[in-house]
């Protein structure tokens, strides 16, 4: 295990401005940081998971240091398998907290290993969310500068498919 290495877990569905944020303070911390793409097959994405990997790695263009995948299971078990000690998770509001630290809490009872640190995005990405993107995106809306060029356009081409 190394503590040098960072998991930052989630479904980015689509990746946000928050979520680049997160992505590039971790990366000022930590060596090598995973992003790891939750394989979730109870719910219904917007992208595949392979357009949310290519997605992020288009948006991060030539971020070094950074490592874009998925996983299915149990995120400790997916954090010990590639040596992370480890866990990144970003706290927009006090309403993500109480999630947040049951999470955190029971992750620390299933490895004791592994820790997880929590940081703040910039406050003008702090009440951005992937659902409030898809919504407004499906709506019409304006979503400049809340996501990557990349994610703006490929939501419009996927929405008008739709
Ligand atoms: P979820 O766990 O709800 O699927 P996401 O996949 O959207 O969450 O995000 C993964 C992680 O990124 C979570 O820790 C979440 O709190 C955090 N996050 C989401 N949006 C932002 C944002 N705008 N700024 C900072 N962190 C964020």
């Amino acid at each position: 295990m190394s503590d040098k290495i960072a998991v930052y877990p989630g479904s980015f569905d689509p990746v946000t401005n928050g979520h680049i944020d997160i992505i590039k303070r971790s990366s000022r911390i930590f060596s090598k940081v995973i992003v790891a793409i939750l394989n979730n097959y109870e719910k219904v994405p917007l992208f595949t998971v392979e357009e949310r990997i290519d997605l992020i790695r288009k948006a991060l263009c030539t971020d070094k240091g950074i490592e874009i995948t998925s996983f299915d299971g149990l995120l400790v078990d997916f954090a010990a398998s590639v040596k992370a000690r480890i866990i990144v998770r970003g706290l927009r509001e006090v309403s993500d907290f109480e999630y947040e630290f049951q999470m955190a809490l029971m992750n620390r009872r299933l490895n004791e290993s592994i820790e997880t640190v929590f940081m703040m995005p910039k406050a003008e990405y702090s009440y951005l969310s992937s659902s409030v993107i898809r919504e407004i995106a499906s709506l019409n809306g304006n979503i400049k500068g809340l996501v990557p060029e990349n994610v703006r356009e490929a939501l419009l081409k996927t929405l008008n498919q739709k």
